[in-house]
């Protein structure tokens, strides 16, 4: 146990420096608001640090065009309230991302998609960046200070929460107002271990049951380790149930484990939440998605005709990935077949390939775990914040940003761009109640 003999006081604290924390550090301390920050790590940022291949996505341009950019961008994001991204985003969107950055001195540049990285391409200089603006506002950061308990005070405005952190320093953090933007569930290793869901029920918050989200998929299937390393150009959809709910094209990789790729980790979401609910869930992947089912039988027929003395094998070489042939082979019964020429295809077979061209089903049996996925699905409660302020109704002056709320991104530097929208607006919405 720990013998608090000292405390330490601040107007703000804010338990967190990670994306969201860091954001409403910086904005609050502008708007001249006694902040300080308590981390359990050795330093800050270190999920930012992992980011984007170690590159940061921090936001994507492309939904950043007209005037709706708020609303566009709102439907790349995910909570039990469908609606309640909105006002956050409003407030502080895709372009003020970018120049805020750019005021710290951090411009960003763009690469496919959309996806905006900062120009050194590296995701460290978003780290020190951020560690030069506190330095520059005198905003104290308590590292190796994971919070374990928060009492809420009803009698002392100015002392109303008290946050205990393991620390050897002996010292309680007391504030006036608290900022919870501990994360979610997603890179254990980097200090989110869901502590900070636990502090928020003790305050009397709800729970969202959270599921990984952008997460590989494990799938059912003998021939995994023959299409291991495998990448190609495909559009994957999901289905729940027999009915399709998302798709999404791109690179999609094969793993011993099951797919990935960037369609596959849009698609994890759909596929945690409705796995958990005890859904059956399957991927099918469009091998020749810029054709349609018609004309693939055509291409098939053509080629089958004018290379009728080739094997069949040999008739997909040159379209499709030499590893996957064989396995086609085995799932149109013909494996045991190599000299099988196209002349002597069956019909039957025949329409095995047409179908598993555009449709080759793989059943879900699971996702990867939070070790290795990029965001969390649920979270606390958004229907117990107020949606423009991220004030808790529960415990006025308590404050969540970023993933720790029932709110995630599609992939593509969308759970970046939640953390600094939220922050941003938090900090904001408390400089207007203390200065109004
Ligand atoms: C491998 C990987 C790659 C990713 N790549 C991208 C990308 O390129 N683009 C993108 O948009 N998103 C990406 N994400 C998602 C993105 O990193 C998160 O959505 C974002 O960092 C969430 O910000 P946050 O402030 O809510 O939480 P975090 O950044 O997770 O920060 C939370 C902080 O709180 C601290 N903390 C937690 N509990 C306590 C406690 N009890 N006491 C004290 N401190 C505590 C943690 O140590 C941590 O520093 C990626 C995620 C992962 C895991």
């Amino acid at each position: 146990m720990y013998d608090y003999q000292a405390s330490m006081h601040h107007k703000l604290i804010i338990i967190g420096a990670g994306a969201s924390g860091l954001m409403a550090a910086v904005t609050a301390r502008d708007l001249g608001i006694d902040t300080a920050i308590l981390e359990s790590n050795d330093r800050i940022g270190k999920k930012i640090s992992m980011t984007g291949d170690g590159r940061c996505n921090i936001t994507n341009e492309s939904t950043a065009t007209g005037t709706d950019e708020a609303v566009a961008l709102s439907r790349k994001y995910h909570s039990s309230q469908a609606e309640f991204p909105l006002p956050v985003l409003q407030q502080f969107g895709i372009r003020q991302t970018i120049d805020f950055f750019n005021v710290l001195g951090l411009p960003l540049t763009r690469l496919k998609e959309g996806f905006m990285y900062p120009m050194s391409l590296q995701a460290a200089s978003v780290l020190d960046i951020f560690e030069l603006a506190l330095e520059d506002r005198n905003v104290p950061v308590y590292l190796n200070n994971k919070v374990l308990d928060v009492t809420v005070s009803k009698d002392s405005p100015r002392f109303k929460f008290t946050c205990r952190t393991e620390t050897e320093e002996q010292v309680v953090y007391t504030s006036e107002y608290l900022f919870l933007c501990t994360g979610g569930l997603t890179g254990l290793n980097a200090g989110t271990d869901g502590s900070g869901y636990a502090l928020a029920q003790r305050m009397g918050h709800t729970l969202i049951e959270p599921v990984p989200a952008i997460v590989q998929l494990k799938v059912q299937y003998p021939h995994l380790k023959a299409l291991s390393g495998i990448k190609l150009q495909g559009r994957a959809h999901i289905l729940v149930n027999g009915e399709v709910v998302r798709s999404e094209t791109g690179e999609i990789h094969f793993a011993e484990y099951g797919l990935s790729g960037p369609p596959i980790l849009q698609l994890g979401r759909k596929a945690a939440v409705h796995l958990a609910r005890g859904d059956s869930v399957t991927v099918s992947v469009d091998l020749m998605p810029g054709r349609t089912e018609e004309e693939v039988i055509e291409f098939l027929e053509m080629n089958w005709g004018t290379f009728a003395h080739r094997t069949v094998a040999e008739s997909f070489i040159g379209f499709l990935h030499k590893k996957l042939i064989p396995v086609l082979l085995k799932e149109a019964g013909i494996g045991q077949e190599p000299n099988l020429l196209c002349q002597d295809l069956s019909w039957k077979t025949k329409g095995i390939f047409y179908k598993i061209l555009k449709h080759w089903d793989f059943k879900v049996t699971d996702t990867h775990s939070f070790e290795n996925a990029q965001a969390t699905a649920g979270g606390i409660a958004t229907k117990e914040l107020v949606a423009n302020t991220l004030e808790s109704k529960l415990v006025p002056g308590l404050y969540l940003a970023g993933e720790v709320m029932d709110v995630d991104g599609d992939f593509g530097g969308y759970n970046l761009q939640w953390s600094w929208s939220s922050g941003y607006s938090a900090a904001m919405a408390l400089g207007k109640h203390i200065f109004k």
